[in-house]
């Protein structure tokens, strides 16, 4: 018996292929101890190809109930033609909306075989380990009003800031709450230099901070001032946590840092459930790759270390991601490379499923 339960869905394209290499991950800690209920369900194409929709009310509701999460990736060039309303990306968002996620994390860590693949010098980003957590549903990309309108003989298009104090405060408790479990360290990036929705920031998330949190160090910097420092020197970051725009931008500069989309996992946090763990979605940052979809060439470090995210902020088995993002460092540093990872140097990639095989042995 356990009380871990966890609602896995594969989706389209390489997703099945890269959570294949995650079941078997899954089944080893199982042989531990360690253990899991499962259920497997559609998401995406997969779901409108067997239902003629992306996501029903059955897998919904589930996914409300369970603890965690773990999605492979939606869409296909099969479904373009499809109308928006059944796009197998509804299907993610609305488990998005209906979960309420705010907190989106996207790590940018860099593992020590992988060092030199970055742009960056070496120095600057071996050993690299931060933390970007973007609000995810409110800011400009909701606010209102909006739209394009006629003032005089000429169109303006309008976008409207808009954070509510608890908007701020909920997802600077998602980042404080992170620092607890890491180094400590929360920088806050906005533009209180030049937007109101940034001085009500800086001022709700120091409260919070001051309130609830006052044993985790807290820095505030312009967003501008952070993409700047994000390249200079990343390692003076911990945990980041900056609004949805900021956070589009700075996650994908921050991600990039260390390598190939490959690699990248990310989770979607919202409010504690009745036993205190976040709900939460996991999945790579990458999508479902339809070049490659099907021959075995995907790469599932980003779709295992997304289950390592779930082990440790869904399940408190810190110690236990820790181990298998161990398993991916030391299989890199065997030289097992699928093709995504191969330099101009070359050689022989592997399989996905030999990559799998090699983090499970490890
Ligand atoms: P989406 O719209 O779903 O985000 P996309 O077209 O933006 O999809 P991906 O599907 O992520 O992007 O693919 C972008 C490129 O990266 C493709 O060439 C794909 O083959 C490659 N790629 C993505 N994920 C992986 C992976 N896990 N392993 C190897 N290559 C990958
Ligand atoms: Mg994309």
């Amino acid at each position: 018996m356990t009380d871990r339960s966890l609602l896995i869905l594969p989706g389209d394209g390489i997703g099945p292929e890269v959570m294949a290499e995650v079941r078997k991950v899954i089944d080893w800690f199982g042989t531990r101890g360690i253990s899991f209920t499962v259920t497997e369900d559609l998401v995406g194409g997969a779901a409108y190809d067997a239902h003629g929709t992306p996501l029903t009310d059955a897998t919904m509701a589930k996914a409300q109930e369970v603890d965690a999460v773990l999605l492979g990736a939606v869409g296909g060039p099969k479904y373009d033609v499809l109308d928006f309303s059944v796009k197998p990306e509804r299907g993610l968002l609305r488990l998005r909306k209906e979960m309420d996620l705010y907190a989106n994390l996207r790590p940018a860590q860099c593992f020590d075989a992988l060092a030199d693949f970055s742009s960056l010098k070496k120095d600057v980003v071996a050993g690299l380990d931060i933390m970007i957590v973007r609000e995810l549903t409110s800011g400009v990309y909701f606010g209102e009003p909006r739209g394009i309108i006629k003032e005089g003989n000429e169109r303006v298009g309008i976008n409207t800031q808009r954070y509510t104090e608890s908007e701020i405060a909920r997802v600077a408790r998602s980042a404080f709450e992170l620092a607890r479990r890491r180094g400590n360290k929360v920088c806050s990036m906005e533009k209180a230099n030049v937007m109101e929705s940034g001085v009500l920031w800086r001022q709700v998330v120091q409260e919070v901070r001051d309130a609830e949190y006052p044993d985790v160090e807290l820095s505030h910097m312009y967003a501008d001032a952070g993409a700047m420092q994000l390249t200079r020197w990343p390692k003076q970051f911990d945990v980041i946590v900056t609004d949805n725009l900021f956070g589009d931008l700075l996650s994908d500069l921050a991600a990039m840092l260390t390598g190939s989309l490959g690699m990248l996992p990310s989770a979607s946090l919202g409010a504690p459930m009745e036993n205190g763990r976040p709900k939460a979605l996991y999945e790579p940052v990458h999508g479902s790759a339809p070049d490659i979809a099907g021959q075995g060439k995907a790469n599932p470090i980003a779709c295992i270390l997304s289950f390592a995210m779930a082990l440790r902020y869904s399940f408190d088995l810190g110690s236990e991601a820790e181990r298998l993002e161990h398993a991916v460092n030391a299989v890199l540093a065997d030289g097992l490379r699928t093709a995504d990872l191969m330099g101009p140097e070359g050689g022989t990639p592997i399989s996905t499923a030999q990559m799998g095989d090699a983090i499970v042995a490890k």
